[in-house]
């Protein structure tokens, strides 16, 4: 037989199941409370008597979490769908707090709850059930999931944003090809690259110069053995700003495990730290700088400690002491010169007091060479002012204390070689003077100032000019001061008053001299006495111009004769004779301008060439010559090329005498032309004539000399032709007296253009 529950039972299992049950009436809208059960009262924390037979909602009124009885409003949605559908209704999840027992404090409480109708026999609803399940701890659990879900989130991004801010370079490399997954813009800012040019590409396609340098081998190494590669100060090329440069990396490469410990990357930490190494560099570059300063300069070093006696010295330093290393502190003493000991320990015993070693000493090498050496240093003194320790240098002065002697030994030469250079300037028959930038005399010899008797003070500065006869002071002067305007060799001759009354001629010289750098310091001069060869000159002149002039008179009578003797001849028709007669003519022509020239040499050197300056048609001058010297040669033609020239003030047989030199030489001189040609013009008030002839020309070094006194161009050419070297010195004497300028051109071996220039009337 089926055993049956009793009706009893039933209560009490009402009573004691673990679900907390309220029964309630459809009575809306009180929705009455029937009968509540154990469970009930305890998950709410209330009591039968508060709540059977009351409305639910005036025992459950909304509670201060339920603000807009939102609550109520959703109970009473639930209750009247369980009640018309007939099926349970559940209310999820939601909020109702329940009262902290005594206390006004409510407790937070969460609930899902089933609306269960009950029907009766006529299937309508009788009442329902009411079954909140406290799901608080469930809500709660949710809640932190998601919070924590919400923490891992900003964690990640967290990580991420310190990830792209971090000041060091971060990135991931995948694969055997290194393809850059994760990279932030510190380490695209060391590699030089934006982060679209890395991201998913292999990092040696992007950075290909850094293939080579052995960072993919260090990659294939973390990423094949797991073991991380830690690497400082390391060295690398990277392209920067266009170019290649060198910088270096503190980096830590660490593999990449995926979930499964699988290594599938390698993460990559760097800094830079360029600028560190540079700066250690630098030092270090500094501290050898000065290591070698002292080396190079054959600085020795070394380090006293007084209370030890121990010396630590440099290999410089043993050198100079004459061993090739470090030795003892007492080998180093025994090697002091016996005369220098003495010095040394005053100098030890003077630097305990003024803290300041300082000492010359001679050493002896082992050759037995003597060597000297400079020893400095400083003392250093503990807390009681004890000296404890001396630092140091130590100098071979060797050298110098030779350079020293040799200089003294030179100083002594010095002096033997100035009362030398007296004795000689003394007794050079020439006078000899310098002088300043400015032009004072700064110096003359004995021998000037015996010649002219004026004190060495007399002639300083401008004092000199006072031995000069006075008609020739101004020339020198001028000549002078214009030479030194034009740092030019100077040269002067003139006459000077020796102190015994006599006159002298003087050619004095003197050359610009300069410092290294250039500047100009003023002359050094010579002063040579010419008396002697003026006297000669003088007698050569008055000789030459009394046997010219004494041979004139017979030339001039015997010229007579042959004209006289010609024209009988003539008449008696002896032709021949006349001929020859005629012939003796033509040489005593040539005689006579012979004389003519030597007696005019004569006058130009005493002065007393005599001038009749008139007026006179230049270029009748000019026509007149060419003709008459036309008659004179059958083999030139001389082509006129003349312009109207004008009136010139001057005299006319001398200036025709010019002409007639220039024409005749170019005849000489041309001997193998067929012309020659005189060409004239007009300039700036001033008219020129050129005679240019296509002959034997003139070499460069001899187109001045021929304008000088007896000068012929030497040489194989010039014996065939005769001639004293009289004509263009006479020529351009004439020329200057005039006024006027006398030149030369001329190609050697195609012939020379003699030109002059002579001032016109206005
Ligand atoms: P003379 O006293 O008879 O004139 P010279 O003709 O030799 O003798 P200069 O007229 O003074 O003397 O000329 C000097 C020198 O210049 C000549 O000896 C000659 O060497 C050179 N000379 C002058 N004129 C010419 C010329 N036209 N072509 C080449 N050489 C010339
Ligand atoms: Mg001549």
């Amino acid at each position: 037989m089926a055993k049956t529950i009793p009706e009893s039972g039933y209560k009490a299992i009402f009573n004691n199941i673990s679900a907390a049950i309220l029964l309630i009436d459809t009575d809306a809208p009180y929705y009455t409370i029937l009968d509540v059960n154990e469970a009930y009262l305890k998950a709410t924390n209330s009591n039968r008597e508060t709540l059977v037979g009351k409305s639910v909602f005036g025992a459950f009124p909304a509670n201060p979490s339920d603000e807009e009885a939102k609550n109520i409003e959703m109970t009473i949605f639930s209750f009247e769908q369980a009640i018309t559908n007939k099926t349970p209704h559940t209310m999820s999840d939601y909020r109702y707090d329940i009262p902290v027992r005594g206390t006004d404090q409510f407790e937070e409480r969460y609930w899902t709850t089933t609306n269960t109708p009950v029907l009766d026999a006529y299937g309508k609803v009788a009442y329902f059930i009411h079954s909140p399940a406290n799901v608080t701890e469930l809500i709660k659990l949710r809640e932190k999931e998601i919070a924590s879900v919400e923490a891992l989130k900003n964690h990640r991004q967290h990580l991420y944003s310190t990830f792209m801010q971090a000041p060091v370079g971060i990135a991931i490399f995948r694969g055997a090809d290194y393809v850059v997954d994760l990279i932030n813009p510190s380490l695209c800012t060391i590699y030089s690259k934006t982060p679209e040019e890395m991201m998913g590409r292999s990092v040696f396609d992007v950075l290909p110069h850094t293939k080579g340098q052995g960072f993919d081998k260090l990659l294939h190494q973390v990423r094949l053995t797991g073991m991380p590669f830690k690497g400082q100060g390391y060295p690398a090329s990277l392209m920067r700003n266009g170019e290649l440069q060198t910088v270096y990396f503190d980096f830590v490469y660490e593999p990449f495990r995926e979930v499964d410990g699988t290594i599938s990357g390698v993460i990559a930490v760097a800094t830079e730290v360029t600028e560190q190494i540079t700066a250690k560099q630098l030092i270090e570059d500094a501290e050898e700088r000065t290591r070698l300063a002292v080396d190079a300069v054959g600085l020795g070093t070394y380090d006293l400690n007084l209370e030890t006696g121990e010396m630590i010295t440099t290999k410089i330093f043993a050198n100079i002491f004459g061993f090739d290393e470090p030795v003892p502190r007492a080998d180093y003493v025994s090697v002091f010169h016996a005369d220098d000991r003495g010095l040394r320990d005053l100098a030890h015993k003077e630097a305990a007091v003024s803290g300041k070693l300082f000492y010359e000493a001679r050493v002896i090498w082992p050759d037995r060479s003597i060597h000297w050496a400079r020893v400095e240093g400083k003392t250093y003194y503990d807390a009681n002012k004890k000296p404890v320790r001396i630092l140091g240098t130590l100098l071979d002065i060797t050298e110098q204390k030779q350079a020293k002697e040799d200089q003294q030994k030179l100083m002594a030469l010095l002096a033997d070689s100035e009362q030398l250079l007296r004795n000689i300037t003394t007794a050079a028959p020439t006078g000899l003077w310098m002088s300043d930038e400015t032009g004072d005399i700064t110096y003359v010899n004995q021998t000037w100032m015996d010649w002219t008797g004026l004190g060495y003070e007399e002639n300083l500065a401008r004092g000199w000019t006072n031995a000069i006869v006075p008609e020739d002071r101004r020339k020198v002067r001028d000549k002078f001061l214009s030479d030194l305007t034009g740092r030019t060799l100077y040269e002067a001759e003139f006459r000077i008053n020796h102190v015994d009354g006599s006159m002298h001629w003087c050619v004095a010289t003197g050359s610009p001299q300069y410092r290294n750098d250039g500047t100009f310091t003023g002359y050094i001069g010579a002063c040579v006495d010419i008396t002697e060869q003026k006297n000669l000159q003088q007698q050569k002149d008055d000789f030459i111009g009394i046997a010219s002039h004494e041979l004139k008179t017979p030339v001039t009578s015997i010229k007579a004769y042959t004209q006289v003797l010609e024209r009988m001849l003539l008449k008696k028709g002896e032709a021949r004779e006349a001929g020859m007669i005629n012939k003796m003519d033509g040489q005593l022509n040539r005689l006579t301008s012979l004389i003519g020239d030597l007696l005019d040499v004569t006058k130009i050197n005493s002065g007393k060439l005599q001038f009749n300056d008139r007026d006179f048609d230049f270029n009748d001058l000019v026509k007149e010559l060419i003709e008459d010297l036309q008659r004179t040669t059958d083999k030139h033609v001389l082509v006129e090329n003349l312009v109207p020239t004008g009136i010139v003030h001057g005299d006319k047989e001398r200036i025709g005498q010019v002409i007639t030199n220039l024409i005749t030489n170019a005849i000489k001189y041309s001997p193998q032309a067929d012309k020659i040609i005189i060409h004239t013009s007009v300039k700036n008030n001033e008219v020129s004539l050129c005679v240019q002839d296509f002959g034997i020309g003139i070499a460069p070094d001899k187109l001045e000399k021929v304008f000088e006194q007896f000068y012929r161009v030497s040489g194989d050419m010039q014996h065939t032709f005769p001639g004293l070297g009289l004509g263009l010195y006479i020529s351009s004497e004439i020329i200057k007296r005039e006024g006027g300028r006398i030149w030369v051109s001329s190609k050697h071996g195609e012939g020379s253009t003699f030109c002059f220039a002579l001032p016109l009337k206005k």
